[in-house]
């Protein structure tokens, strides 16, 4: 089983009727590419304590932190956003700056003469930097000077609709011009007595730890919704455990929760949800710990704290189950219980076009019509395991038969088609041909941590390990009182 990159992230993106506005974007963007590599060097920066608030120190050394990078503008740079634009974003490398927590370069602000006047103006659509320039009365000449200053032209020539742009001018004449150029750089050009200085500003993200607790009394999301976790993390959360735990189906009344999270702050502005650092579920009576690890190639992953892969073969619930609201009434049976022996496979109840997930690595072998099974498709997984997804209502456009297909790749979505009375999944799992049950299987484990890494994370281990109890220890009270 190789797995480059994690399958979480294929898996458990939020579902397409979520609307990914430019901020979303620009937050999947971040968590996916900046923080892996980030994490490490962090760790001893790092707040050693969760915290459930906001620590007032990261305020201030916000503040610092923004004075320091713009110390010729007076106001504090209230206008960073997460929306300048993504297609320079896109063509731009982020190298993600160092995060600091020191302020040893902390300079107060440079009061700027009265006469100096400040404009912060976002790009409308036609816009260039000759119509700006024209509309505010600004010097042209300054202009043409900066576009053919080598390092800044690329940033200047071509605007986009949306780009903020903060410029600072004495009676037209140009004192300076500052532009983001995506999440962590910016460009600002200033007027020396010698002519204008380019300089390439960095905006340090800053990451801070978070911990949650989280008891379930219906699901998943409805607790998670209450303790404030964000879309992302609890799907990261299911992510990590997703091999372990059916969220469909094994979710009881109490199951728990902890997780240990980052969030990444600019100019102590939150920015968005960052990795799970550590997690624990308590499901059904037993406790699954998972510890990330980071290697040096920067990929991250998820073992027990003793050094085992959290990844199987094959996921436990193999269907998006972001979109089964409530799935646990304490008060009903599971009807699966007895339908398994009846029909060897697991129901997924689910709403028509519910994404359906291949359960592990495979190979499409059947995509069609099978009688009481309606659309199906069958995948085959090694030399002797197969998996059956019944009931369709169509099947994945890239889901074609003798393809090859990764764990959680969509292969088609629930209907009711064949022998239903209503959509849901039909699910099958065999083994040398024989009807196993999915939920119950013993399912071959990913390799454990690799040998040359195993010191550095059992290393890693025991302070993050400490730091969850900390915060177990903290919840304990108001959880007995219950
Ligand atoms: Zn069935």
């Amino acid at each position: 089983m190789k797995h480059p990159f994690s399958p979480i992230r294929h898996d458990y993106k939020p579902s397409p009727t979520k609307k990914a506005g430019k901020k979303n974007i620009l937050i999947w963007f971040i968590a996916g590419l900046g923080l892996p590599l980030l994490a490490i060097p962090l760790y001893p920066i790092l707040n050693p304590l969760p915290s459930n608030d906001i620590v007032t120190n990261d305020q201030e050394l916000a503040i610092a932190m923004e004075i320091k990078e713009n110390p010729a503008i007076s106001e504090p740079q209230q206008t960073i956003k997460a929306n300048s634009s993504d297609k320079s974003r896109e063509k731009l490398d982020v190298t993600l700056s160092k995060i600091s927590h020191e302020n040893s370069n902390f300079h107060p602000p440079l009061a700027l003469p009265p006469s100096h006047d400040h404009l912060t103006l976002e790009i409308k659509s036609g816009d260039s930097l000759d119509r700006i320039f024209k509309r505010y009365n600004l010097n042209l000449s300054d202009l043409a000077v900066m576009l053919d200053l080598p390092e800044a032209s690329p940033y200047l020539k071509k605007v986009i609709p949306g780009d903020e742009l903060t410029i600072e001018h004495d009676d037209g004449d140009l004192i300076s011009l500052y532009r983001e150029i995506n999440l962590t750089t910016a460009i600002k050009i200033k007027k020396h007595l010698s002519g204008f200085v380019t300089e390439i500003v960095q905006r340090p993200l800053e990451i801070r730890r978070k911990a949650a607790y989280g008891t379930i009394v219906t699901s998943l999301f409805e607790s998670a919704a209450q303790i404030g976790l964000s879309d992302k993390t609890v799907m990261n959360l299911a992510g990590i455990f997703a091999w372990d735990i059916d969220f469909v189906l094994d979710i009881r009344l109490k199951d728990s929760y902890y997780v240990l999270f980052e969030q990444i702050y600019q100019n102590g502005e939150y920015i968005s949800d960052g990795e799970i650092v550590a997690a624990e579920f308590n499901n059904n009576g037993r406790t699954i710990q998972a510890i990330r690890y980071i290697d040096q190639e920067g990929r991250s992953d998820y073992f027990s704290p003793d050094g085992h892969s959290l990844r199987k073969a094959f996921i436990r619930a193999p269907v998006d189950f972001t979109r089964i609201s409530s799935n646990f009434n304490p008060r009903r049976k599971h009807p699966i219980l007895n339908t398994i022996r009846a029909h060897r496979g697991v129901d997924y109840a689910a709403p028509r076009g519910t994404p359906v997930k291949a359960a592990g690595d495979g190979k499409i072998i059947f995509r069609g019509n099978k009688n009481g099974y309606g659309q199906t498709i069958i995948l085959q997984h090694g030399s002797n395991i197969t998996t059956l997804y019944a009931h369709l209502n169509s099947f994945d456009k890239n889901a074609l038969m003798g393809h090859r297909v990764i764990q959680g790749q969509t292969v088609g979505y629930v209907g009711m088609t064949g022998l239903a009375t209503a959509p849901h999944l039909h699910y099958e799992y065999r083994l040398n041909g024989v009807h196993r049950n999915p939920r119950t299987v013993n399912l071959p484990q990913a390799e454990p941590i690799r040998e040359e890494y195993r010191e550095t994370f059992l290393a890693s281990v025991t302070p993050i390990i400490e730091e969850l109890l900390q915060y177990k220890q903290t919840q304990v009270a108001p959880l007995s009182s219950e």
